[in-house]
């Protein structure tokens, strides 16, 4: 499992790290047109209101669980719905629920659903935007187009005379990493021995 998102573009461009700075920007530009184009078919293409991988699934889940809790109306606004276990005191005003999840994640808990099939409402309509499937269609929608030659730039005289020097970093003897270095909680992948195959020592130990 990845947690650091940095680690995860240094593991997919680890080859290409070691390009000439323009080949490694038209390296990324490549990847993010794929990402692009990939993500914005896929999202095209689903004809479901939230976003199937975040919210559909979870609140199709949660709208089965939903079906089978009894709702008890407290005032105008507030709702505490049975669930068998723990219960939740909705306010669907505020968008919240003592469990915790309505107001953590903007997505309706199993207990605001149960307050909204209660009322006749649509749960969808109490999910975060964010979670739309026209949001993650509009997140992909710009196109990138690649850099056109050196040649054909129209570059502003006062830019002409800037000389952009490399940054000033000390570069440290031995060879540059190319494994990324897992994040806490996460195993490092042991190397085997190459004599035996066994994990946890080497040929020379
Ligand atoms: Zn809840």
């Amino acid at each position: 499992m990845t947690t650091n998102i940095v680690e995860s573009i240094n593991s997919v461009l680890r080859f290409a790290r070691m390009l000439p700075v323009v080949h490694l920007i038209d390296e990324i530009t490549n990847l993010l047109v794929c990402w692009f184009r990939q993500r914005g078919e896929l999202a095209m293409k689903s004809h479901s209101t939230l976003c199937p991988d975040l919210g559909e699934i979870k609140l199709r889940k949660r709208l089965d669980a939903a079906s089978r809790m009894n709702v008890v109306k407290i005032n105008e606004v507030e709702y505490n719905v049975l669930d068998g276990d723990l219960n939740g005191l909705v306010h669907l005003q505020n968008r919240s629920c003592t469990c915790r999840k309505f107001d953590l994640e903007q997505l309706p808990c199993k207990h605001a659903i149960a307050v909204c099939r209660h009322l006749k409402l649509n749960p969808y309509s109490f999910a975060s935007s964010y979670y739309t499937r026209a949001t993650w269609a509009a997140a992909y929608a710009e196109s990138i187009y690649p850099v056109p030659p050196e040649a054909t730039w129209v570059i502003p005289e006062n830019l002409k005379k800037v000389k952009i020097l490399p940054p000033l970093c000390k570069v440290m003897p031995g060879r540059r990493k190319t494994q990324r270095i897992p994040s806490k909680g996460e195993k490092s992948r042991q190397k085997k021995c190459s004599r035996c195959g066994v994990k946890g020592h080497y040929r020379s130990t």
